[in-house]
């Protein structure tokens, strides 16, 4: 077997054990790898995968794709608005939402191509000056003007929270920020903190390095 599929297993089982949450969904990012890494766990049937680059993901994913119906690819990483035409043909996931003008393309070019896709809205959760997403005090009203002026599709709330040791104390937050709004998925974690993660409700780990190994 694949070491991927080894790993993806294996991270299965610890949630099986440790999760509360039996519907948590693993997002296998691939960003950096070649498709011949990717086509095992794509053979073995998963679903769920991210990507943090607009164009890599094009190259990558169009064929896969179009064979492959069942797969969900997510948009984990910064989208810039003059990409947005093709990450919402590409994708089916955004997990970036990070301000109204790239709200309002994102809106126009689903209408324009009749696509709906599902989307997070990054927190900065730590207040960071070098991160990306909306500031936690500003959710409430980037929320409603998402979903009843841009008739969005925001399933949920992302982050990247910083490291320095209290990741639990964000995803503290997160949660409560989530529930503050009324939404339902929580996309937060990777491959060093998801345990930490799906204690406070995480729905959706973004794994790579634990399960495709070491990026160069
Ligand atoms: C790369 C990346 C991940 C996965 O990181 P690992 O540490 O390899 O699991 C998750 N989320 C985002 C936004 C990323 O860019």
């Amino acid at each position: 077997m694949h070491k991927s599929i080894i790993n993806l297993i294996s991270v299965k089982k610890e949630l099986e054990i440790k999760s509360k949450n039996q519907n948590v969904k693993i997002i296998a990012v691939s960003k950096t790898f070649p498709i011949n890494e990717l086509l095992p766990l794509i053979e073995y049937g998963h679903e769920h995968f991210g990507e943090n680059k607009v164009q890599e993901a094009i190259i990558k994913w169009s064929d896969l794709k179009a064979k492959k119906e069942n797969i969900k690819l997510h948009l984990i990483g910064k989208l810039q608005s003059n990409k947005v035409k093709q990450a919402v043909k590409t994708f089916d996931y955004i997990h970036s939402v990070d301000n109204i003008k790239l709200a309002n393309k994102i809106a126009l070019e689903q209408k324009r191509i009749n696509r709906c896709l599902k989307l997070f809205i990054q927190i900065n959760i730590g207040n960071e000056k070098q991160k990306n997403g909306i500031m936690p005090e500003a959710l409430n009203n980037f929320y409603n003007k998402c979903v009843n002026q841009l008739k969005l599709d925001i399933v949920g709330l992302m982050c990247l929270p910083p490291q320095t040791g209290k990741v639990k104390k964000y995803f503290n937050e997160m949660l409560e920020l989530k529930n503050s709004v009324g939404l339902k998925e929580l996309s937060m974690g990777m491959s060093s903190d998801y345990i930490e993660a799906i204690e406070f409700g995480a729905s959706f780990i973004r794994i790579g390095s634990k399960i495709f190994g070491n990026r160069d």
